[in-house]
């Protein structure tokens, strides 16, 4: 894409616009908890309930001027509106970056503020709700009925986009989903997840079919994984638990150990090492058992709502993979 003027005009109204739909995002959010309708009462501070000034509105620039508090009661504001209005100006850029002139780029800015509202949701309360989550498959199949994704720049961009693989995807999501949820039951009792990450399942299957359902979910696991286990190391921790977190630490380093000396044939073909290798069995065997402990206590367990993780998978897949 060429640097031009209008580039640069159509990139500073996609920071604005983007600012401003965040925006309106985090009041969507704020009333679907307090079930308030979201056009009527003028803004105003939830501790002290002055009405804000036009000013105090401004998308983040606001937030750092009043350093973060009413500039009133001086109470916290919550730093969840300049991080929404934050990640929707840069999902607008990369939209725009990405898809430049085309319907794509309208129809995702369009979509996308949904991946904001039910990951926020899901973050601040553990709560997805139905008409947040319906409204992002509606979008997806209407967005797939018309060969949205296809129109960008002449090119092909979702692998045939049509509405039969949309609906292809957004079933192959519910399988996919349910399947997992119910692996909780083998070890936990209960599901896995809770059904409201099978309804985002649902809706990036009807938005990227089911060629791209598959690599997005993948990427949302590791992301998942690679956020828990710094979490889970700090919540050990800080809870002194220190036992527990030394046998994961062990049970890293002890995993590295046995696979790079099984690559390199150490166990294979020479007798002196069977010894080391059941130690290092016998050792491997009483980690995990361990660490099952560990887990089994709930307490001890790191909440990650898993949503999130799977928005920022499809956004690899959308602006980065592809
Ligand atoms: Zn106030």
């Amino acid at each position: 894409m060429t640097i031009t003027v209008l580039w640069i005009y159509i990139l500073f109204w996609s920071c604005v616009v983007g600012l401003c739909i965040g925006s309106f995002l985090n009041v969507v959010i704020i009333r679907a908890f307090d079930k308030e309708s979201i056009i009527e009462p003028a803004s105003k501070c939830p501790k002290c309930n002055t009405p804000l000034k036009w000013y105090h509105n401004i998308p983040l620039f606001s937030y750092m001027f009043l350093k973060g508090k009413c500039a009133y009661c001086h109470e916290k504001i919550s730093i969840q509106y300049p991080i929404v209005e934050f990640t929707t100006m840069v999902l607008y850029i990369l939209t725009f970056l990405k898809f430049g002139y085309s319907w794509n780029t309208v129809a995702l800015m369009i979509i996308v503020p949904m991946f904001v509202i039910i990951s926020t949701t899901d973050i601040k309360e553990q709560v997805i709700f139905d008409a947040h989550s319906y409204t992002l498959l509606g979008m997806a199949l209407v967005y797939n009925a018309f060969n949205i994704g296809n129109l960008y720049d002449g090119k092909i961009w979702i692998l045939n986009a049509s509405l039969v693989n949309a609906l292809i995807g957004m079933v192959l999501g519910v399988i996919i989903m349910e399947l997992l949820a119910r692996v909780g039951y083998v070890f936990a009792g209960k599901r896995a997840f809770g059904e409201g990450d099978t309804y985002i399942a649902a809706g990036l299957g009807a938005l990227l079919g089911y060629q791209l359902l598959l690599p997005a979910l993948l990427y949302s696991f590791i992301i998942q994984v690679v956020m828990v286990i710094p979490l889970y190391l700090w919540k050990l921790f800080k809870n002194k638990d220190f036992s527990t977190m030394y046998s994961l630490i062990f049970f890293f380093i002890y995993s590295i150990i046995y696979e790079s000396l099984e690559m390199n044939g150490v166990f294979r073909n020479n007798w002196i090492f069977i010894p080391c290798a059941v130690i290092l069995m016998c050792l491997g065997i009483w980690l995990c058992r361990r660490l099952l402990n560990a887990v089994k206590t709930p307490d001890k367990l790191t909440y990650l709502p898993f949503g999130p993780a799977m928005f920022a998978g499809a956004i690899a897949v959308i602006y980065f993979l592809h």
